[in-house]
C-alpha cells in the first residue's frame, strides 16, 4: 500500500485549467469535468495512472500545501506538444462529528472553484493499480462509483479505441446515488453507451435506494442480480476484478461476492486467489 506521504511532490510541474463543466445537475452532489494541458514535456501521463493536485493550504499540522490524488478519466492527447488531461472531481464537504459544521475539502473545492485559464501546480504521474492484462482473452469486472468511474472510463475507451480486438467479457458496474448522477452512462454525456455495441462490453447501474439518507448505493444488488454470469467469470482463471469509489460501498461488495460463490469461506479463497495472482485491485477513498 502506498501512502500520500510517500509520494514525490518535489517534482512539480504546472497546468492550465482548459475546460471545466458541471455534470450533475444543480440540486445534486457536484462533480466536475475538469480538462487540463501541461506544457512542460516532462510531463507524460497514461490512462492507468492518477496524477497529484498541491494546494497551498496553512493546516494545523503545519503543511505548506495539501495534497491529493486524482485520476485519468479519459485517454490522455497530445495537441501543439501539451498534453491534454481529463480529471472528475467530486466536490467533497463533512460535518466535524464534535462541532456540527460543515467543512468543505481543501483539494476538491479548490479544484472545483478553478476557472478556465487557472494555473494549478502537478505531481506525478503515479501508478494506480488497475492494469490492462496482456491476454485480451482476459475477463475484467470493473465495479465504479461515483467518480469512481474516471479510471474505468479511460480505461474501457482505451481497451477499444487503442487496444482493440479484445475477446474477453468486460462488465462495468457502476453506482451513483441518483439517475441523474450516473456520469457517463445517461442521454446527456453517455459516451460509455457507445460501447455497449462491442459484443464483449456491458455495463450495469446502480442507484442508492434512498439518495437522501446517505444510504450505500446498492451495487451489490446490481452484482447479485448477475450472479450466474458473475459466477461464471468467477470461474475463470482469466477474471480480474478492479474496484473503485468509496468505503461504505466495499462492505455490502463483499457480501454480495459471498452469496454469488455460496459461503464466506469459498469466497475468501477465491479473493485469496484473485489477489495472489494480481488479479485484484483496488482504490477506496
Ligand atoms: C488513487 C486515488 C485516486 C483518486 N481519484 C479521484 C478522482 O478521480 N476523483 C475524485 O473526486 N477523487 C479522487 N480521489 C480522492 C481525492 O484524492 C481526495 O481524497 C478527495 O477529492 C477529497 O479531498 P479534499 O482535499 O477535497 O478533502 P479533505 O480536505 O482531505 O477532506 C475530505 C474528507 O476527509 C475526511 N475528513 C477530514 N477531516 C475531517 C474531520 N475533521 N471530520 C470528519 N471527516 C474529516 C472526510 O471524510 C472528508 O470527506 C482519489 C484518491 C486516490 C487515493
Amino acid at each position: 500500500m502506498t501512502y500520500l506521504s510517500d509520494l514525490n511532490t518535489k517534482l512539480q510541474y504546472k497546468a492550465k485549467v482548459r475546460k471545466t463543466k458541471r455534470l450533475t445537475p444543480a440540486n445534486t452532489e457536484e462533480i466536475r469535468e475538469i480538462m487540463i494541458e501541461v506544457e512542460d514535456p516532462g510531463f507524460q501521463c497514461k490512462v492507468d495512472q492518477s496524477f497529484g493536485v498541491l494546494v497551498k493550504h496553512d493546516s494545523d499540522f503545519g503543511n505548506e500545501y495539501h495534497h491529493r490524488l486524482y485520476s485519468v478519466a479519459d485517454i490522455p492527447s497530445k495537441e501543439n506538444g501539451k498534453t491534454l488531461l481529463t480529471m472528475l472531481v467530486k466536490r467533497c464537504s463533512y460535518v466535524d462529528e464534535f462541532n456540527g459544521e460543515l467543512y468543505h475539502g481543501v483539494g476538491s473545492s479548490y479544484l472545483c472553484d478553478r476557472e478556465v485559464g487557472d494555473v494549478i501546480n502537478l505531481t506525478g504521474p503515479f501508478e494506480l493499480p488497475f492494469k490492462i492484462p496482456e491476454d485480451k482473452n482476459s475477463n475484467l469486472i470493473l465495479i465504479g462509483m461515483g467518480t469512481g468511474i474516471a479510471p474505468f472510463r479511460a480505461f474501457v475507451k482505451h481497451i477499444y479505441a487503442d487496444v482493440k480486438d479484445w475477446k474477453g467479457k468486460i462488465r462495468l458496474f457502476y453506482g451513483a446515488k441518483s439517475g441523474l448522477e450516473l456520469l457517463y452512462l445517461n442521454d446527456k454525456d453517455g459516451d460509455l453507451t457507445s460501447y455497449y455495441d462491442e459484443a464483449t462490453f456491458e455495463a450495469f447501474s446502480a442507484l442508492s435506494p434512498r439518495p437522501h439518507w446517505e444510504d450505500p448505493i446498492s451495487l451489490d444488488a446490481a452484482i447479485e442480480e448477475r450472479a450466474e454470469e458473475v459466477l461464471e467469470m468467477l470461474s475463470y482463471s482469466n477474471t480480474y476484478i478492479y474496484i473503485a469509489g468509496y468505503e461504505k460501498v466495499k462492505e455490502n461488495l463483499n457480501k454480495a461476492f459471498i452469496n454469488i460463490m455460496g459461503s464466506k469461506e469459498k469466497w475468501e479463497n477465491r479473493k485469496a486467489e484473485l489477489i495472489a495472482g494480481k488479479k485484484w485491485a483496488e482504490v477506496i477513498y
